[in-house]
């Protein structure tokens, strides 16, 4: 077995971190290093996936759930709209392997980053 991924950590209290939303399948953070004023990530609880492509394909149902979760998260924390980014590979950014979403809103004009 593997170690249990930076999130599992903080859901399981390993290590700290607020949880802002838990479902039965998924749960949010506050990103640690926010790119916009309102920086979350969506995380499913199983660490099967690593990323977008294979939980598609393996729950597409489980990537339905993350989109409402952003949905709510963006009624709750920002004016209801957002941008949802999924990074899909080292090369294209991604860090942590247990796919996550991050959820961005309240982005001023002109100020849409990529990372
Ligand atoms: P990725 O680069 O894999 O798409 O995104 C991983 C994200 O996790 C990064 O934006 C990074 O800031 C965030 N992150 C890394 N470690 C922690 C942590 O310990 N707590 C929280 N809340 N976010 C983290």
């Amino acid at each position: 077995m593997s170690e249990p991924s930076i999130f599992t950590r903080i859901l399981t209290g390993d290590i700290p971190g607020e949880i802002l939303l838990e479902t039965e399948r998924v749960f949010a953070l506050r990103d640690i290093n926010p790119q916009a004023p309102m920086h979350l990530l969506v995380i499913p609880k199983t660490e099967q996936y690593r990323d977008v492509t294979e939980l598609a394909v393996g729950d597409p149902g489980l990537l339905a759930e993350m989109v409402a979760a952003a949905k709510r998260l963006a009624d709750e924390h920002a004016n209801g709209e957002y941008r949802l980014i999924f990074n899909n590979g080292a090369g294209a950014g991604q860090s942590v392997f247990h796919v996550h979403a991050h959820v961005l809103g309240d982005i001023e004009e002109n100020k849409l980053v990529g990372f």
